[in-house]
């Protein structure tokens, strides 16, 4: 059995989330969508919120389990048989990040791989950060969110 997991705060889930995991869905047994929640970092939607959207909008996905877990990833991995990490790259600035994200977990769980992947063109430039400001100032974010849900 092949086990993925797709960490992220998905704060909330885009498209370019949601293109990332129906990739990585195709290519493993099992995909984890998961919420770490991380205490230093401030999210804009509870953890629950954050849950239900990405329910709603893997439902149709059975081999796609969203959760969300605290501590370190590679703690989760080690619980659960997990033994790929998904990520995504859009920028030469995601990769100097998740290079060092990516070794210290293999450092730390010598049999963790990181599998990164690249979104589909119309996605590229999504991000939560940027979905988040829309947000906050009563734009549109219709196109950016997954079709499942609403915000
Ligand atoms: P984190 O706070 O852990 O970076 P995010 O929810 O911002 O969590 O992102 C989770 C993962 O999804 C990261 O690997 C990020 O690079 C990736 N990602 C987000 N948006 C896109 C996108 N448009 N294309 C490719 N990867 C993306």
């Amino acid at each position: 059995m092949k086990i993925a997991i797709f960490p992220g705060s998905f704060d909330p889930i885009t498209r370019g989330h949601e293109n990332i995991a129906l990739k990585a869905a195709a290519m493993f047994d099992t995909l984890y969508v998961a919420i770490g929640e991380n205490s230093e970092k401030k999210s804009m939607f509870s953890s629950n919120q954050r849950l239900t959207w990405l329910q709603k909008t893997f439902a149709n996905y059975p081999n796609i389990q969203c959760i969300a877990y605290t501590g370190l990833t590679i703690d989760f991995c080690k619980k659960n048989n997990i033994n790929f990490i998904i990520r995504g790259l859009r920028t030469t600035n995601d990769f100097e990040n998740e290079l060092a994200i990516a070794h210290t977990n293999k450092q730390l769980y010598p049999t963790i791989e990181t599998v990164f992947l690249i979104c589909d063109i119309p996605y590229l430039h999504i991000s939560s950060s940027i979905v988040r400001e829309i947000i906050k100032n009563k734009g549109n974010v219709r196109n950016f969110i997954p079709e499942r849900i609403e915000i």
